[in-house]
């Protein structure tokens, strides 16, 4: 982890492509407890690993999803420098 915990968790990650209002975002890191894709770079990671995990909901279904620290450094980099 390059960055302090707070700033992955408050950083706006929503990527441009993705057209749909998440309401009631909970942004988190967390440490998986299985495998799970990036959303971002489409790999899959494997349990145990420290992911930023996406919680809300999209048109009232629950949505959860995940990047990979990877992924969010590269954002949270283009925004800083
Ligand atoms: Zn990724």
């Amino acid at each position: 982890m390059k960055y302090e915990k707070s700033i992955y968790e408050g950083f706006e990650l929503s990527p441009m492509d993705r057209d749909t209002d998440i309401r009631n975002k909970i942004q988190k890191v967390v440490t998986t407890q299985k495998p799970h894709l990036c959303w971002i770079c489409g790999k899959i990671f494997p349990e145990k690993t420290q992911m930023i995990n996406e919680k809300g909901f999209i048109d009232n279904e629950p949505s959860s999803c995940y990047a990979c620290l990877n992924c969010v450094d590269k954002y949270i980099q283009g925004e800083t420098e």
